[in-house]
């Protein structure tokens, strides 16, 4: 480097990490990143895309905004509740509130009154255990597919798992369910066609190997037709008379019946129908984290916690105290979405299309994420020219809205309504971007 290059002037990387706030961000940000992103900095100065005394700013702004988490929270206007790429079930506050808890040292497992282990989980069980009545134990796991393989394996490994052939249901992205099954080392034995299956058919074919009856619902589609199914009421008789665990898997997290949704199972009918377990994911209407909730009979439920694959499966303690929270506390968005009054979705429509100059039309939006498929979740959503969506989706706040028919649709059922004000600002943000860049095309704006 010549004496007289501008690079000489570039800001050492010594002198850059002693600045105050750069010091500061090392509480927030590992060494790691500071230290990349100064050097980042320093580069684009060396390659003359920036100036020697624009560096320590450019380093002051990039650290402002770096976080040490990179997700980019959504506000979610496509009207599908549980939405499993933005993360399925948004938690209440009360069970944010005891994420934030459980983040310390806490006494998942540990017996204050006595200092001695406890049971870990204690209090999730029991919250799970007084909303859902029939139940007489629970144990709750990493998600409904560790639940569905723990129990497989803890009662059928090296038997049969006699299930329908209308129920071998692959659940999302390439997730099969007769696939998780068989790579427990258990055996499916599947009964009856596509359409159509029989008592007579479980009748048939239940024997000595038989390690357990599997229900599944299928939660992500309808079939229609000539079609029968047994239901979990109609096996009962058979599963005791052969002394086999009755399983159901109902998928959706429901513990008892919702009105909106008839069609969708719930675990205190599975258990009174005649289930012995019933397996159930956390973060789909049951509207809480990531788990996999098994609930039924204590005799079952421990052959289940006793086994060795338990312990590869089990819920953190993040998990435990978002699950009790979401049972114990005040109406999870999920179930506030799903029970939003029509009227009011059509208010709050109005008033964000008025405000951006836009037309509301009817929409039905969706429970989603494996759950009450075909259900349509009548309400309103507010029409955009289709070119503002990745506007929205890149704006800040991110929106997501809905793209169909040509139309960037944004339907309000998920959004908080506190979060109104924060939508009209990013719609707006990208109405203005659009026509400016529409006016630098030269198009219509
Ligand atoms: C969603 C679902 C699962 C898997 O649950 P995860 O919590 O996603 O692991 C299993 N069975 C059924 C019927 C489901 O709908």
């Amino acid at each position: 480097m010549a004496p007289d290059d501008p690079r000489r002037l570039i800001p050492r990387t010594d002198q850059l990490l002693a600045l105050p706030p750069v010091r500061r961000a090392r509480d927030r940000l590992s060494e790691d990143v500071v230290r990349a992103l100064v050097r980042e900095t320093q580069d684009r100065a060396r390659s003359g895309e920036i100036a020697p005394d624009e560096v320590e700013p450019a380093v002051l702004a990039a650290l402002e905004t770096r976080s040490a988490s990179s997700l980019t929270p959504v506000l979610n206007a496509t009207g599908v509740v549980v939405h499993t790429n933005l993360g399925r079930a948004p938690l209440s506050a009360a069970a944010l509130d005891a994420l934030v808890t459980a983040g310390g040292y806490v006494d998942v497992e540990l017996d204050l009154g006595t200092g001695t282990r406890s049971r870990r989980g204690a209090a999730a069980r029991a919250a799970l255990l007084a909303a859902c009545p029939p139940a007489q134990d629970a144990l709750v796991v990493n998600n409904g597919a560790a639940a569905l393989v723990l129990a497989t394996t803890a009662l059928a490994a090296g038997r049969e798992v006699l299930i329908s052939r209308g129920e071998l249901v692959e659940i999302g992205a390439g997730f099969r369910l007769p696939e998780l099954i068989e790579s427990t080392g258990a055996r499916l034995r599947e009964v009856g066609t596509t359409n159509r299956t029989h008592l007579r058919d479980y009748a048939g074919a239940i024997g000595p190997e038989t390690g357990c009856l599997l229900k599944v619902h299928p939660s992500n589609f309808r079939l229609e037709g000539f079609t029968s199914g047994v239901e979990v009421g109609e096996l009962r008789p058979l599963a005791r008379a052969h002394g086999v665990p009755l399983v159901a898997d109902l998928g959706s997290g429901l513990l008892t019946p919702d009105p909106h949704l008839p069609s969708e199972p719930d675990a205190a009918s599975a258990l009174e129908d005649g289930a012995d377990i019933v397996i159930a994911s956390g973060d789909k209407l049951l509207g809480g984290p990531q788990a996999g909730l098994v609930l039924g009979r204590s005799d079952v439920v421990a052959r289940l916690a006793a086994h060795p694959l338990a312990r590869a499966v089990r819920a953190d303690k993040l998990a435990l105290a978002a699950l009790e929270a979401t049972v114990t506390g005040g109406p999870a968005p999920v179930v506030r979405a799903l029970h939003a009054d029509p009227d009011r979705l059509r208010d709050r429509a109005e008033r964000l299309g008025a405000a951006v100059g836009a037309p509301v039309v009817a929409h039905d939006g969706r429970v989603g994420g494996g759950g009450a498929p075909g259900v349509p979740l009548p309400g309103w959503a507010v029409r955009l020219p289709e070119a503002v969506a990745p506007l929205l989706r890149s704006g800040r706040p991110a929106v997501l809205p809905r793209v169909h028919d040509r139309a960037c649709l944004l339907d309000l059922r998920c959004v908080p309504e506190t979060d109104d004000e924060r939508l009209h600002a990013a719609v707006q943000a990208a109405l203005t971007a659009l026509a400016a860049a529409d006016g630098t095309i030269g198009g219509t704006p």
